[in-house]
């Protein structure tokens, strides 16, 4: 039955690009030319995705306008699909390999949060089975696949659900999105992924230009056997979460120590609680500001939380210096024209500048003068 009710929110969100911007077969520039966006259901909960898509502009290419989608998203889902490999993957191993009966899968999942109805169950199997007879014997399968981009870029991830279980393996070529073989193995050594990767290499009737995956050992070993000489990249993601882990720590502590400076913002509201005059409107704009610095997150890995912490506050900070220093008397017949171009040439943002934080009414009093 189709679903009655909307789906609630997502818990989660991800922007995923495609890990290039040149165009696999001319090298030139292709434009980011629309976002797509796809909700997925995972073992996690509800997955929101804002996919970029590039096309190469060049009407001369034979990939013209021919969209290219994040690589990543095939890892999450399968094309058109509204579950998770991790979800699929969950219920294969619940079928096969602990025996369990549809009515059972569909008690597990509910029970871990994953709204289903128990038609779908047996959909998701038949989706598992298909995955895992995807054989590479098809051969006009893979031809009509392939022939567009006239080679392939492969992906290769094992989904475990849980510990202990067969891992059900899937490669997939980054370019189409389509997964181009899937097995479930108990053990996943070098030898074992290596004989994965040459099956496909053997049944493809087009080049592999490169290899991305999470950069597991066994992984790593298998391409380098199997397919020498092909570049392996890690993905994009995993490769900038380690790359960025000591300065997300580094970062994260530089922001509780920044907090525990700014503590005690309420007692402050509280004193001009019910207060009115230039005065309590300052300082209630003061604790507007210190309060959403303190609540307005960074982007780990690009846009660290402390780093934009401390910009803030020093923003915050920065009128009360100078009214302090020079006095605040005769700042207040200045026109706020003037008032902008000083805190320009002297490097500092000003309460009333547009651009800047908004503390209090314009011309209003520094706190404590
Ligand atoms: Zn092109």
């Amino acid at each position: 039955m189709a679903r009655t009710a909307a789906r609630p929110e997502a818990a989660a969100h991800r922007e995923l690009r495609p890990a290039r911007e040149d165009c696999p077969h001319c090298g030139r520039r292709t434009w980011a030319d629309y976002t797509n966006h796809r909700t997925v259901t995972t073992l996690d909960g509800l997955l929101r995705l804002d996919l970029t898509v590039r096309r190469c502009p060049h009407p001369d290419c034979p990939l013209h306008l021919r969209p290219y989608r994040p690589e990543e998203e095939g890892r999450v889902a399968l094309p058109q699909h509204e579950f998770g490999l991790d979800v699929i993957a969950l219920v294969g191993s619940l079928r096969y390999a602990r025996h369990r009966t549809v009515t059972e899968i569909h008690a597990e999942l509910t029970a871990r949060g994953v709204r289903v109805c128990p038609r779908t169950v047996t959909n998701l199997l038949d989706r598992y089975d298909e995955l895992r007879a995807l054989g590479l014997t098809d051969t006009q399968r893979l031809r009509k696949l392939t022939a567009a981009w006239g080679r392939v870029v492969l992906a290769i991830d094992g989904l475990q659900p849980d510990v202990g279980h067969e891992v059900l393996w899937v490669i997939r070529d980054c370019l189409t999105g389509e997964p181009l073989l899937a097995r479930s193995l108990l053990s996943a050594t070098e030898a074992d992924l290596a004989a994965l990767l040459r099956e496909v290499q053997d049944a493809l009737p087009v080049p592999i230009l490169g290899v991305v995956s999470d950069g597991q050992h066994s992984i790593r070993k298998a391409v380098a056997s199997a397919l020498p000489g092909i570049p392996h990249q890690l993905c994009q993601f995993h490769y900038l979460r380690e790359a960025a882990r000591p300065i997300y720590e580094a970062d994260r502590h530089a922001k509780k120590e920044l907090k525990k400076v700014v503590r005690g913002v309420r007692p402050i509201e509280r004193a001009v609680e019910g207060q009115d005059g230039p005065e309590a409107e300052v300082t209630r704009g003061y604790c507007l500001a210190v309060r959403s610095a303190l609540t307005d997150d960074g982007r780990p890995p690009l846009c660290a939380s402390g780093l934009k912490l401390r910009d803030r506050l020093e923003a915050i900070d920065a009128p009360s210096v100078v009214w302090r220093k020079k006095g605040v008397a005769d700042r207040a017949e200045e026109a706020p024209g003037a008032r902008r171009q000083r805190a320009r040439r002297d490097g500092r943002p000003v309460a009333d500048d547009p651009d800047r934080l908004r503390l209090g009414p314009p011309g209003g009093t520094a706190p404590g003068e």
